[in-house]
């Protein structure tokens, strides 16, 4: 009980010194944080959105001394690319690693591209935001861009009246459910297995090729969760993300991305029931946002990852500038960071 007692007043005491720094800090700081987070770091959020929006917005600012970016390390080292040379951006856990980025290594890529071209020079490689600045430049350098489960639809549009083929990396579901909302069949597709033998002569009479990649947390709904909702829930609604299986899209009433689910819900009628396939701090969050529906996860399934950013840890960053000193500041080498910028900034322009 004491115990209890004691995590908790250190908590709101963790909270309020954050509270105090922000404050002092003003105007010279930014928060940016993906809807994923928790509430313990979205209550301080000068700005909450999934990567297209933060995309945007980090492009946009070029003046704020600080921004502090709390996500996943991808996401802070895009605004790094994205925001001025003058401007520091920092992270309250660099090695809060997307595992779906993890899954694309720059070196087996580049090996998969040598092959694949050699086949057919016909070929747009399209990289999602979900993955390390060193594949954003890789595409960046080969007349490609990047996407985001926002604007992939438009971005595969873009590729396809350039040439007749799209190396897409590093989540296979995502390419494959968008694959087949622009009408693109199963035969068209061919999946590149990173680990294994894959014959490069097969892609020949292919439109696309996937990357073998895949999001653990949204591959945890499953279809006979929806089976077992919908006799519970009569009129239940189902919305997921495209990171879901192909199997599950296919049931659902819409998929689409994070503020794709956010707008549907917002936009629904009252008392209308919803079961959501994405990120549980999100699903709680709409559902608390929204009170006259009832909202619910497909299950719970958490993104330990986004996790790792926690309230201490944002104190220790601003302590940091508080202090003058800049932690868990980013840096990325300016070639890589050259080159991504064109695949991001190709990405802004076409959206
Ligand atoms: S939800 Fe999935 S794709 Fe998003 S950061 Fe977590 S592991 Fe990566």
């Amino acid at each position: 009980m004491n115990h209890n007692l004691n995590t908790s007043n250190r908590h709101e005491e963790i909270l309020n010194q954050i509270r105090i720094l922000r404050t002092k800090i003003g105007k010279d700081l930014l928060i940016f944080a993906h809807f994923y987070q928790n509430e313990d770091i979205v209550r301080f959020a000068d700005f909450l959105g999934d990567s297209l929006q933060l995309a945007n917005e980090a492009s946009k600012n070029k003046d704020t001394p600080y921004i502090i970016f709390c996500a996943v390390s991808f996401m802070a080292e895009m605004a790094r690319i994205l925001c001025s040379e003058k401007q520091e951006v920092l992270s309250p856990d660099m090695h809060a690693h997307c595992p779906l980025a993890d899954m694309a290594d720059i070196n087996v890529v580049e090996d998969a591209w040598r092959q694949i071209s050699t086949i057919d020079r016909n070929i747009t490689p399209i990289v999602y935001v979900n993955s390390t600045a060193e594949l954003k430049a890789f595409c960046g350098k080969n007349n490609g861009a990047v996407c985001t489960s926002a604007n992939i639809k438009k971005i595969f549009q873009w590729a396809f009246d350039k040439k007749s083929k799209i190396f897409f990396f590093p989540d296979e579901n995502l390419g494959r459910n968008t694959a087949y909302s622009i009408g693109i069949k199963e035969d068209d597709i061919f999946v590149w297995e990173p680990q294994g033998h894959n014959n490069p002569k097969e892609i020949k009479n292919k439109k696309i090729v996937l990357w073998k990649g895949f999001c653990y947390v949204h591959t945890a709904f499953l279809p006979s969760q929806v089976e077992k909702l919908k006799d519970q829930y009569p009129g239940l609604k189902v919305i997921v993300h495209p990171e879901c299986l192909p199997e599950l899209c296919a049931i659902s009433d819409y998929n689409g991305s994070t503020s794709f689910i956010k707008k549907t819900i917002e936009g629904s009628m009252p008392d209308s029931i919803w079961a959501i396939g994405t990120e549980w701090n999100f699903v709680n969050r709409i559902a608390k946002d929204n009170p006259d529906k009832k909202i619910f996860p497909l299950t719970d399934s958490i993104c330990t990852q986004m996790s790792q950013i926690t309230p201490e840890k944002l104190l220790f960053i601003l302590e940091g500038i508080a202090a003058g000193e800049k932690r868990g500041r980013i840096t990325i080498n300016n070639d890589i960071s050259y080159h991504a910028k064109i695949a991001l900034n190709r990405m802004l322009e076409i959206v």
